[in-house]
């Protein structure tokens, strides 16, 4: 009861605000009611292997998309919590740029929830990392920062500086997909490989474009020692739209 009451007034003093509209919530890490329908989660139908949305169900038991038909990934799957669209584009990028950190813990319970089969498969869960000029420049990097509340949510062990990029990337966005897989080459290392022998990795980030940057860092773990790779990412960019993830 005393709680309850000095949780009523820390609200009042305090009130938990919607982190898109500043608009006033009942709890905290939760969006308005005008802002909720406009985050657009990631359901089935999906691409067996990328996790894109497709138009219509299967009758088969397994799904691609048109590209990756043609195209198959160092990781076995992704899945992805929500699609990028101009709302949760802006959540991502506050908690980026904007240094927004009190957003993470939103996306890491929307991304724990709609990755739920993936992240039982793993046993380690390892963020994409940043160069580190850009590490220094941020103060901290969004991958790790939402793989450590995922971690903690779902009780999976996570390992923060052992996946490294080595390679100072130039910005992704509008290369093609071809440019975008010549860009990552020999960008990442792991370091003490011991650590990662033998396990099913599942590797966070916190946006999937072309997939490029995830599947230059899974190839690595996979040829460091790695068992598998699996990916899960807060945002999917539809194939149309150009942006960048982990930039
Ligand atoms: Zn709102
Ligand atoms: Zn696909």
């Amino acid at each position: 009861m005393k709680n309850t009451w000095g949780q009523a007034c820390l609200h009042f003093i305090f009130p938990s605000l919607c982190p898109l509209c500043r608009e006033v919530v009942d709890h905290e890490s939760t969006l308005c009611a005008t802002c909720w329908p406009k985050i657009e989660f990631i359901a089935p139908p999906y691409c067996d292997q990328c996790g894109l949305p497709l138009e219509t169900a299967s009758l088969h038991e397994k799904e691609k998309c048109l590209s990756c038909l043609h195209h198959s990934f160092s990781f076995i799957e992704n899945r992805s919590a929500i699609l990028y669209t101009h709302t949760s584009k802006k959540m991502i990028l506050d908690l980026k740029h904007g240094h927004k950190l009190s957003i993470a813990p939103l996306l890491a319970a929307w991304a724990a929830h709609r990755g739920k089969a993936v992240i039982q498969k793993s046993d380690l869960l390892v963020p994409v990392p940043l160069h580190w000029t850009r590490l220094l420049k941020r103060g901290f990097n969004q991958a790790a920062v939402l793989t450590q509340h995922i971690g903690k949510r779902t009780n999976k062990s996570y390992l923060l500086n052992t996946l490294k990029r080595i390679k100072k990337t130039p910005s992704q966005e509008g290369l093609t997909a071809h440019a975008r897989q010549k860009n990552m080459q020999h960008a990442f290392v792991v370091d003490k490989p011991e650590k990662i022998k033998g396990k099913s990795i599942l590797l966070i980030d916190d946006v999937m474009t072309t997939g490029a940057t995830l599947d230059a860092s899974a190839k690595v773990l996979i040829q460091s020692g790695a068992k598998c790779v699996r990916t899960l990412t807060i945002g999917r960019v539809r194939p149309h739209i150009k942006h960048e993830s982990n930039i």
